[in-house]
């Protein structure tokens, strides 16, 4: 059959298809995570399962406090499970590793290195002699549209500028899979904006599997393949969305129809109509126009 003739159903159910038929990056099954506190256990996360694939983007949302943090460190290694397996490639994580590169909201760059010496810290790391780590840094500040930059030190670069250089030094090791988690969540509406497009630019351009964690619907429909809602108390799967909207993404698909009907699924899932309130007397809240699904000050990590 013809592109010509499938139906946008057809289509969308053949890129899925696509998708599911490369192998899996990540693959995490039965994850529980409990925190013993003074006021006794909080179970973190319960019974998460999903796979990632290869060359994939998938969001993570959900509620303050519904474990993301806790599960994008587990999955690099800094945290550890209570019970469930994190397979990367096939093979269980047991700590931080290079297959795995991390961008976090806060600015994780060191201040005393130029964005150059930053980018060459983790070939250096390894192993890599002065001259090869230098070009290693070059090449992927080009990628990142900051070769102009790379003398200078971070505090003279903008913060979507800075968080660019964190993506470089990401990238820079060849992770299998970038775990991101709100990376751009302290930038203004505009540079958010162009990172989320400068995302999507890298990611098409890279073998690069992508899991990105974010409290802002509209980003994770932009960016997504599949966004994995989480629900709190515990924190579990509460569905495993497929973002219909095509690719190659553009803000103007943001009032299309697909992208409102995502839109509205997600919305209902994290906010259940008021009929089905448990507690129909009560008082509803006032309608906000802006989703927001983490505290303003929920930016520690
Ligand atoms: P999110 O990133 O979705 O806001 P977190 O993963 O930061 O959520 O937190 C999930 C839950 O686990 C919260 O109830 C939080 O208080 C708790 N938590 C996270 N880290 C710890 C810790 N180190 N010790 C105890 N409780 C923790
Ligand atoms: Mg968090």
């Amino acid at each position: 059959m013809s592109a010509a003739t499938l139906t946008p159903e057809d289509e969308l159910a053949q890129r899925f298809a696509r998708i599911y038929e490369r192998e899996p990056i990540l693959e995490v099954r039965g994850l529980g995570k409990q925190f013993a506190t003074g006021s006794g256990v909080i179970d973190a996360l319960r019974d998460v399962s999903f796979k990632v694939h290869r060359r994939e983007l998938v969001c993570v949302i959900g509620p303050s406090g519904c474990g993301k943090s806790t599960l994008i460190r587990i999955l690099a290694g800094l945290e550890t499970l209570s019970s469930g397996q994190v397979l990367v490639d096939g093979q269980p994580v047991s700590g931080p590793g290079r297959d795995r590169g991390m961008v976090f909201q806060g600015y994780s760059l060191f201040p005393w290195l130029t964005v150059k010496r930053n980018v060459m810290f983790g070939p250096e790391m390894s192993g890599h002699p002065h001259n090869v780590a230098e070009g290693m840094a070059r090449q992927w500040l080009e990628l990142v549209g900051l070769s102009d930059f790379a003398d200078a030190y971070p505090h003279q670069l903008s913060g979507g500028m800075r968080q660019r250089v964190a993506i470089a030094r990401a990238l820079v090791n060849e992770p299998r899979i970038l775990l991101m988690d709100e990376p751009f969540g302290a930038l203004d509406a505009q540079t958010r904006a162009k990172m989320q497009s400068h995302l999507l630019d890298i990611w098409k351009n890279l073998d690069i599997t992508v899991l990105f964690i974010t409290h802002d619907l509209d980003e994770a429909i932009y960016l997504a393949d599949r966004i994995l809602v989480l629900k709190a108390h515990p924190g579990e799967v509460q569905e495993i969305v497929e973002v219909p909207v095509p690719r190659p993404r553009s803000p103007a698909q943001f009032s299309s129809e697909a992208f409102r009907a995502t839109r509205a699924h997600i919305e209902a899932l994290i906010h259940p109509p008021v009929e089905h309130s448990p507690e129909p007397e009560e008082e509803p809240a006032p309608a906000s126009t802006m989703i927001r699904f983490t505290a303003v000050d929920d930016n520690v990590e």
